[in-house]
């Protein structure tokens, strides 16, 4: 096979003008092709630059800068018969994809979810948003698929890694959009991954994996040695060999019994702030193109005494309710596979340092619990940026698309005031790199739940450090913070343990 960097074309062209722009670098017919990669070059005239994966006879004939040899990896495990069984603790991304591949290698797995199957938690958080009747077992954060469900489901990543092509892959395979394996900015939106998850579920069923939904772990069994050997639910015990917990960054009761069971846990930084609100169009047209892809989206970062950065931008989506908890207010983003709500979202976050707070857990929930008690409701907090820029309040400019509604408040009274200072020169800078962000704006909040406040820490070959076979994993474990790096996190458990006994790749 040969894979043909540097294909340049206009951003209107067909599959023709593609094949056609293969034939011409390489001086001959192609049958067909595969797309490894296409990424945009906006920094003229915008085109996308391709790389793509072909066959064809007398390969080193065509070699040269932009051609070169290439053979496809066989990323799937080994596959044994392994008397040993693994039990999954949370079914979001690092649950998933440790399961998928645990099964590949032929280990017997049984997942536990504390919520339920997606139609179910579909309509639990349908509920939620319209009635303001929140299932503490069954909502944005618990449930099958875990937090990334109800999301804008951004595949992005800066992690390089090659396991990022199998997860992508294993997302086509069951029901995601092909262009997911190649685009830069690929996102499937929160009606298609509800689908593709259960896809995979069923799959995963259908190939011996054992599902526990609406069964949540309550206790670890440990013996003498301080090993694990099983795990305590409401309904009895289960033994396993290998206890992977991916239970996500809301799990902080699951995290308490740890604690009480003397895993090693520390304390890590986190980030808080609240979610902005433009108009789609104010970001759509800074950019150098309406045609260019991606450009309905921004990244946008300051680096003063602390950092202050946009996060999970959800180009044409809204701001959701993301508790887990009653009588607290989580906001969260999300968006549709069209992305046409018109409304643009983004967290704006700061840092808060480990040594600022006591338990990150208690910390953030007397923020979330305080805006709670504020509006006496779920209605979320709100502000036009420009407002809080100037300590004043008044009407909103446009409405939140929050979709239990909001009360006005002063964001000047959430944050301390070294960091409000601070989070005031960020949104001056953003203002400058997008002019209207302050004057086009609102601010919907608070948002507390965009990274984990611990770390049960991990051995070299991922294992807690004082606790034998409990293989802490994703962002509840701190060693992740998104879909990707948490699936992928999940893999390299599975890897670990697969390595123990077999090969972790086919060639
Ligand atoms: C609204 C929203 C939008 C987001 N949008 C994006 C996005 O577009 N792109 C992106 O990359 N990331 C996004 N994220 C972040 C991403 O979803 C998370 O980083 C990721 O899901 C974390 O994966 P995880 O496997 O570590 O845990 P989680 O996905 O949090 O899953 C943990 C699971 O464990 C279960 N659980 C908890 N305790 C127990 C127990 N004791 N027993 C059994 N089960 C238990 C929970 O019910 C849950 O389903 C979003 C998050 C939210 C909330």
């Amino acid at each position: 096979m040969l894979l043909i960097n540097n294909i340049r074309l206009p951003i209107n062209h067909s599959e023709d003008d593609l094949k056609r722009k293969i034939e011409k670098k390489l001086h001959h017919k192609i049958t067909s092709f595969v797309i490894r990669k296409r990424s945009l070059d906006a920094r003229k005239e915008p085109l996308y630059v391709y790389t793509v994966v072909v066959e064809i006879p007398d390969e080193d004939k065509y070699l040269s800068k932009d051609i070169r040899k290439y053979d496809e990896e066989d990323l799937r495990p080994e596959y044994k018969q392994r008397n040993e069984t693994c039990i999954i603790a949370g079914y979001g991304p690092s649950g998933i994809f440790s399961a998928y591949r645990l099964m590949e290698a032929g280990y017997k797995v049984i997942v536990f979810e504390k919520g339920k199957r997606i139609k179910e938690r579909e309509k639990d958080v349908e509920k939620f948003f319209k009635e303001g009747i929140l299932d503490e077992n069954s909502n944005v954060q618990f449930g099958e698929g875990g937090a990334g469900t109800f999301s804008d489901a951004k595949l992005t990543t800066r992690i390089k890694d090659p396991y990022i092509d199998y997860i992508l892959d294993i997302f086509a395979r069951h029901g995601a959009k092909e262009n997911i394996k190649f685009e830069n900015h690929a996102h499937i939106g929160t009606d298609e991954v509800r689908v593709i998850i259960g896809n995979i579920t069923d799959y995963l069923i259908s190939k011996g994996v054992e599902f526990r939904f609406d069964e949540e772990i309550k206790d670890i069994l440990l013996d003498d040695d301080r090993k694990v050997t099983g795990v305590m639910t409401l309904k009895g015990n289960y033994n396993c060999d290998h206890l992977l917990m991916g239970v996500g960054h809301s799990a902080y009761r699951t995290i308490e019994v740890l604690r009480q069971r003397g895993v090693y846990i520390e304390k890590k930084d986190i980030a808080i702030g609240f979610r902005v609100e433009h108009p789609q169009s104010l970001i759509d047209e800074r950019q150098t193109s309406s045609l260019v892809e991606a450009a309905n989206e921004y990244f946008l970062r300051y680096k003063g005494e602390k950092g202050v950065y946009s996060f999970c931008m959800c180009p044409g989506g809204m701001i959701i309710p993301a508790m887990s908890d009653k009588e607290t207010i989580v906001t969260n983003g999300m968006s549709y596979a069209a992305r046409d709500s018109g409304i643009a979202n983004s967290a704006i976050l700061i840092q808060i340092f480990k040594e600022e707070f006591e338990n990150g857990y208690d910390f953030l929930h007397s923020l979330e619990r305080k805006a709670y008690d504020y509006s006496s409701s779920y209605k979320a907090f709100a502000q036009n940026i420009k407002d809080f820029m100037n300590d004043e309040l008044n009407e909103l400019i446009f409405e939140s698309t929050y979709p239990l509604g909001t009360v006005l408040y002063d964001f000047n009274q959430f944050f301390k005031k070294e960091d409000l200072k601070i989070i005031k020169e960020a949104l001056k800078d953003f203002n400058r790199k997008i002019p209207g962000f302050i004057d086009s704006g609102i601010m919907v909040g608070p948002e507390t739940r965009s990274s984990c406040p611990i770390r049960i820490k991990r051995n070299e070959n991922y294992e807690s450090l004082n606790t034998k076979e409990l293989y802490p994993m994703g962002e509840g474990a701190g060693y992740g913070g998104g879909i990707m790096s948490c699936a992928l996190d999940g893999i390299r458990i599975a890897n670990a343990l697969i390595l123990k006994y077999g090969k972790v790749q086919n060639n």
